[in-house]
């Protein structure tokens, strides 16, 4: 089964998208962890992403297929998470899909407000050495400022206010409307996601088990 994780900046993407992949073992496809080791390497695509802006559409597509078909080359039971984030990118992947036999095969939108959204990105910690997400009051670290792989909790860069404005801006302008195309498709489970972690998790593996 192909999964599609969609929602506002700050939604759980990330949280959600790890325990599933690992309960449902699917090739976890991430892109923000993607555009940021790219970062790493290219001045360019490290302005884009700390301004909270996306990478080029095209540019993205063509990055995410090489990837892909080196990693999944069946194109089989893949998990991505914030990709696809315009409706061609949607069309270009599922035709990529098609020409292995696969699709995507629905589409979860974690739906929250962006007060709540705003709030959480700015108590949200990564950790530097293997991407673990943590949120101090929610799901808080076992030591401050330290991952349970003893790695060191930061700040994302693109967790500042004005790339937060921009970030919003993008999902509003693009991924709303991708979401309003899928729902109309039928792909679409709509999520609650101003709720604890678990009880999102269990509500998206139940409404998982009909689509199988
Ligand atoms: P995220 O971790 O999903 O918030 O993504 C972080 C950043 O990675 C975004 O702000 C973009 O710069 C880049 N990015 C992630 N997914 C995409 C995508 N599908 N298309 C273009 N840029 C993306």
């Amino acid at each position: 089964m192909n999964i599609v994780i969609l929602g506002a900046p700050g939604s759980g993407k990330g949280t959600q998208s790890e325990i599933i992949a690992k309960k449902l073992k699917l090739f976890y496809l991430q892109t923000g962890k993607l555009s940021r080791d790219w970062a790493k390497k290219d001045e360019r695509i490290k302005k884009i992403v700390e301004n909270g802006e996306l990478v080029p559409e095209k540019e993205m597509t063509e990055y995410v297929k090489k990837y892909l078909e080196e990693k999944v080359p069946d194109g089989k039971n893949i998990l991505f998470e914030g990709f696809p984030r315009f409706i061609s990118q949607y069309k270009d992947y599922n035709e990529w899909l098609k020409s292995r036999g696969q699709q995507i095969d629905v589409v979860i939108s974690l739906d929250i407000t962006e007060e709540e959204a705003i709030r959480r990105l700015s108590l949200r910690r990564i950790c530097d050495k293997c991407g673990e997400i943590y949120n101090l009051i929610t799901n808080p670290p076992p030591k401050q400022n330290m991952c349970r792989c003893g790695g060191r909790l930061i700040q994302r860069s693109d967790d500042n206010p004005k790339s937060i404005k921009v970030r919003f801006k993008y999902y509003h302008d693009n991924t709303k409307k991708l979401i309003d195309y899928l729902d109309e498709k039928g792909k679409l489970i709509r999520v609650d996601a101003d709720r604890p972690i678990d009880v999102i998790f269990d509500d998206i593996l139940n409404r998982l088990a009909k689509f199988s």
